[in-house]
């Protein structure tokens, strides 16, 4: 393989050091060209100081100014604003680039990555809730290479034809096996659910990762994201994809042919596995994990998800059946709950109950550009915040 020249957007958060993980394994094979992060300035020089990036970039003037002091002597050049993101996510010298900022903050950078030919890694699954059908065009139009990250997505690429060119009927496709693991709150009375708490939520029973999608999974609001961003990437209609709990968190999603053969991709819980297939692909590289124990692990159970117990999951399906900006509102009223929610500004179940209010209310703007996505995006925060401070007064 001829080294890879890499672009790590949101480098100090859980994917992206992850991903450092796997590149550290491989000097021979990759090769880090841009880091970005955002708040963790001294975790960002410290990443610098080791993988001796060319730039790296953060969103604000201040935390540049930190981080420019940070790494005076060094080679890496520093660089503040979202163009700087954009920038280098489309550098001539970069060929791939791992999308990893958390938000729709992610999605301008993703979206220069494809305009500009790139491999994306793409782990910010907001990109395509947001905006799927013009981040799709971009990677079409401009022959960029999209490569899911997200463990599930990653494990349907795996498990679709090599090759796969977005339609499911052609290559005998029945329907995808999204795997959920039902996160904290599988077997909690459901009238309990009314209390709980940030530091419950986030703990989730298979996975180490960032705070907002550790919320979403307790919810299930991160497999109705999944349900969205499986239908861009695959071009699969809601009904095609069917969430199916699976509590171990080894078969990370699976497909099914219409001869009934079904094929899953399995592993240990661990993001360095699609982060490294999605780096080295079509090779394979070690990702440092470890070996997977089928017979210590025991027993693979698999259930039906409550749509009572998680209203997100069914919120998300709705906004697929709706189209237009109701997938982008969903996301953008979900990041401002979510956010309400760790700060103890609303309790759990307001999460579905203001995404519920937010839904009614906003999804009929229009959605004919992506700057009217980005509109309705912005619409449905402020609205977000007004009704949380109402419901706080
Ligand atoms: P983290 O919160 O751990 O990391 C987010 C990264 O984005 C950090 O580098 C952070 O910088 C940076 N960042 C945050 N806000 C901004 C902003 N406004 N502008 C620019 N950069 C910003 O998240 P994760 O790594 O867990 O998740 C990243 C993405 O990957 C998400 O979209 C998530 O849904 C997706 N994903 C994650 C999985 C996981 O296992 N973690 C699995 C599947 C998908 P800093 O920390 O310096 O502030
Ligand atoms: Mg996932």
């Amino acid at each position: 393989m001829t080294p890879r020249n890499l672009t790590i957007l949101g480098a100090t958060g859980t994917i992206g050091v992850n991903t450092l993980d796997v590149v550290a394994r491989h000097p021979d094979k990759f090769q880090v060209i841009a880091l970005t992060g955002q708040n963790q300035i001294e975790k960002l020089a410290e990443q610098c100081r080791r993988f001796r990036p060319r730039y790296a970039v953060v969103l604000e003037a201040d935390r540049g100014g930190a981080l420019q002091a940070l790494l005076a002597g060094t080679q890496t050049e520093v660089l503040v604003g979202m163009a700087a993101l954009e920038f280098v996510s489309a550098l001539p010298e970069v060929d791939s680039v791992m999308a990893a900022i958390v938000g729709a903050a992610g999605l301008r950078p993703a979206l220069a990555a494809a305009r500009a030919g790139k491999r994306v890694l793409l782990a910010n699954k907001e990109t395509l809730v947001m905006a799927g059908r013009f981040f799709m065009e971009a990677v079409r139009l401009h022959g960029a290479t999209l490569l899911p990250i997200d463990s599930e997505h990653n494990a349907i690429f795996q498990s679709l034809p090599a090759g796969y060119d977005g339609d499911l009927a052609r290559h005998g496709v029945r329907r995808i096996l999204l795997t959920a693991s039902g996160g904290p709150f599988r077997t909690r009375a459901v009238e309990t659910l009314k209390d709980v708490t940030p530091e419950q939520a986030v703990a989730h029973p298979n996975w180490v990762m960032g705070k907002k999608i550790s919320v979403d999974s307790a919810s299930m609001m991160n497999k109705g994201l999944e349900v969205i961003e499986a239908h861009w990437l695959f071009n699969a209609r809601p009904q095609q994809i069917e969430v199916v709990i699976h509590p171990q968190s080894i078969v990370h999603s699976m497909v099914e042919y219409l001869d009934g053969s079904v094929l899953a991709q399995l592993s240990n819980p661990d993001m360095r596995t699609p982060i490294a297939h999605s780096l080295a692909y079509p090779e394979r590289v070690e990702a440092g994990v470890n070996w997977l124990d089928l017979a210590k692990i025991g027993q693979l159970t698999f259930e039906a998800p409550d749509f009572a117990r998680f209203p997100c999951l069914k919120l998300a399906y709705q906004t697929l059946e709706v189209g237009g900006a109701a997938p982008a509102i969903l996301n953008a009223a979900n990041e401002v709950a979510v956010a309400a929610f760790l700060d103890r500004r609303i309790p759990y179940l307001g999460i579905a109950a203001s995404l519920e209010a937010m839904l009614g209310r906003l999804s009929g703007l229009p959605a004919e550009s992506l700057e009217d996505l980005m509109a309705a995006d912005a619409t449905a925060r402020r609205e977000a915040e007004v009704l949380i401070a109402h419901a706080e007064a």
